[in-house]
C-alpha cells in the first residue's frame, strides 16, 4: 500500500472513461485517498457513483472561473487541511477548433483551448500548492501532439506544448518546497473528449499498428503511471514529461 496515509485531488472527472477515474481508482487500490472534481451537474450521474464506489468527495470545478477554482480549493481545505498530491486531467477545445486546418484557428478558440487546458494548471497548482504542506506531488495530462503534427489536434497541441513547458516552469518554482511537477503523455484512449477529435478512430488504429507493443495504452496503465508520480517511488523525478503510450513515441518511419 505504498500510497497509504496520502491524500489528494483528481481534476476532470466525467465518467468511467475519463483519465481522471483510472487515476484516482488505481490510487486508491493503493491505499490512497481522493476528492474528484467534476464541472457541472450535468455529469453528476455518472460522477457520484463512481466517486461512491471508493469513498471519494466531488465538488464542482469549472477551471475558467477563478471563483470556481477558489470554491473548489476552500470545500478541500474544510475537510482537510493539507494534500500530498493534485491529478490534473482537465481540457478544452471547441469541436471546430478540433477539424480542418490548425490556420483557420478563431482568436476565441485559441483563447478558450489554452486557457482551459493549460492556465488551469498554472492556476490550480497555486492553491494546491498553499495545502501541500509537507511537500507533494502535481500531474498533469498531455498528448504527443505537443510536438509532432497530428490530424486535427490543431490547437489542442498548441496547448499541451504550452502545458509541457509550464510543467517544467512550475516544477522550478515549487521544487524548493519539496513539491514536484510532471507529465504524463499518455497514448489515445477513447473517451469523451478524444471524441471530439475528427478522424480520432483512424489515430488509434494507426497507433496499434505502429506502437513497439503493438496496441494502444488503456486507461488503468495510466492510473498506474499516476499513482507512481504521486507516490514516493517518484520522489527523483521532476519537470519531467513521462511516455504511458506503448512506445509509440520512440518510433521513426
Ligand atoms: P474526459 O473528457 O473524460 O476528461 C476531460 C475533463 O475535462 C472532463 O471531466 C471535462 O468535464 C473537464 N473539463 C472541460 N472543461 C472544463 C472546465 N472549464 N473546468 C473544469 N473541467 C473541465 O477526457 P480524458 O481523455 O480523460 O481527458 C483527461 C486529460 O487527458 C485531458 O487533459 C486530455 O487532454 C488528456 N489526454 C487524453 C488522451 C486521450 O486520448 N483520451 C491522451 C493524452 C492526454
Amino acid at each position: 500500500m505504498i500510497l497509504k496515509n496520502k491524500r489528494g485531488i483528481v481534476l476532470g472527472l466525467a465518467n468511467a472513461h475519463s483519465i481522471s477515474w483510472a487515476c484516482g481508482e488505481a490510487i486508491n487500490n493503493l491505499g490512497g485517498e481522493v476528492i474528484f472534481s467534476y464541472l457541472d451537474d450535468r455529469f453528476l450521474k455518472w460522477v457520484a457513483p463512481l466517486a461512491d464506489k471508493i469513498n471519494a468527495k466531488y465538488f464542482p470545478l469549472d477551471v475558467s472561473k477563478d471563483s470556481s477554482i477558489d470554491e473548489f480549493f476552500k470545500s478541500v481545505g474544510n475537510i482537510w487541511d493539507s494534500i500530498d498530491f493534485m491529478v490534473h486531467a482537465v481540457a478544452f477545445a471547441k469541436t471546430t477548433d478540433l477539424d480542418g486546418r490548425f490556420i483557420d484557428t478563431s482568436r476565441d478558440g485559441f483563447s478558450i483551448a489554452l486557457d482551459i487546458s493549460t492556465y488551469s494548471l498554472v492556476a490550480t497548482s497555486k492553491r494546491a500548492a498553499n495545502l501541500m504542506k509537507s511537500g507533494g506531488s502535481i500531474v498533469t495530462l498531455t498528448y504527443y501532439g505537443s510536438e509532432k503534427v497530428v490530424p486535427n489536434y490543431n490547437v489542442m497541441g498548441v496547448a499541451k506544448s504550452a502545458l509541457e513547458a509550464s510543467t517544467r516552469y512550475l516544477a522550478a518554482d515549487l521544487g524548493p518546497d519539496n513539491i514536484r511537477v510532471n507529465a504524463i503523455s499518455a497514448g489515445p484512449i477513447n473517451t469523451l473528449s478524444a471524441r471530439g477529435i475528427t478522424g480520432f478512430s483512424k489515430i488509434l488504429h494507426h497507433v496499434a499498428i505502429k506502437a513497439p507493443l503493438r496496441r494502444n495504452v488503456n486507461a488503468s496503465e495510466v492510473g498506474n503511471a499516476a499513482a507512481f508520480l504521486v507516490s514516493d517511488l517518484s520522489t527523483g523525478i521532476t519537470g519531467e514529461t513521462i511516455y504511458v503510450d506503448c512506445g509509440y513515441n520512440i518510433m521513426g518511419v
